[in-house]
């Protein structure tokens, strides 16, 4: 429910929002002009963080956007956001405008059952959006030892991100429209290789470049793939 009138969000924030923890904003960086690294702190200990779990948030009176956990420290009552700052729109405004001290109210913590233990090896697609989801899984294939390769379609100026992210394994492509393209996405080294078979696939980010790169994989090779467009061109939230 990206939208809804104030009325309704107000009552659902009356009801729900008492028994959910406050975050408050500890410290904000802007990793380029429109990337934002957003520490909050609070009481995170009921929370059951995942890799990939997102939350709704209410960016203004009437519209609802998701958002990623980056990294959680619930011990501590840590959660980071990684936001792509992508133009003058209610999410990417909020984000923008967020600043030490600020206090958002928390939304139930949705899992996005992306990873699992079982699968050794993964090929992880995204863009800006997905650099949270990139960065709570990163940790976990380093902990459990697991193969595993990013791809990202990234604007130029964000292209040295990852690597401030200190996220290892990953290669970026200019988003140049490339990966709307069924021919060129099946020509990557991850359709390609035969090491990459049998990996799982977590494909996020533009709609669009998603459902490409799921027919590429479908079209070559029997890898379970897990997708989730998180932005679709013309259409406010997903
Ligand atoms: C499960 C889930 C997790 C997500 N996690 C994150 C996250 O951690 N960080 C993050 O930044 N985003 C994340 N997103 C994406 C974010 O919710 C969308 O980008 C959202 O549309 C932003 O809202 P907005 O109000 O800024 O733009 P909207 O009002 O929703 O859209 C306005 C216009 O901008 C376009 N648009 C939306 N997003 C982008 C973009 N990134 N680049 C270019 N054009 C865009 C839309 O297609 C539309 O035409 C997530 C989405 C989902 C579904």
């Amino acid at each position: 429910m990206p939208n809804a009138p104030k009325w309704v969000l107000d009552v659902v924030e009356k009801i729900l929002i008492p028994k959910l923890p406050l975050m408050k904003v500890a410290e904000t960086a802007l990793l380029s002009p429109s990337v934002k690294r957003i520490r909050f702190y609070g009481d995170f200990k009921k929370l059951n963080f995942k890799p990939g779990s997102y939350m709704d948030i209410r960016v203004s009176d009437t519209e609802v956007r998701r958002y990623s956990a980056a990294f959680s420290d619930a011990k501590n009552g840590i959660m980071d956001f990684i936001v792509h700052l992508h133009g003058a729109h209610p999410g990417s405004d909020y984000m923008k405008k967020l600043n030490v001290g600020d206090k958002i109210s928390t939304s139930i913590l949705k899992p996005h059952k992306c990873y699992n233990e079982s699968s050794k090896k993964y090929v992880i697609f995204g863009d800006e959006t997905s650099l949270a989801l990139a960065c709570s899984i990163f940790s976990v294939f380093k902990k459990n030892n697991d193969e595993f390769q990013f791809y990202f379609e990234l604007d130029e100026e964000n292209k040295n991100v990852p690597q401030l992210l200190q996220l290892e394994n990953y290669t970026v492509f200019a988003k140049d429209g490339s990966f709307g393209n069924e021919k060129w996405i099946q020509n990557l080294p991850v359709i390609q290789e035969e090491k990459w078979k049998d990996a799982v696939f977590i494909l996020t980010g533009n709609a669009k470049s998603v459902q490409t790169f799921r027919k590429a994989i479908k079209n070559n090779s029997a890898a379970k793939i897990i997708s989730h467009g998180y932005w679709l061109k013309g259409k406010k939230g997903l």
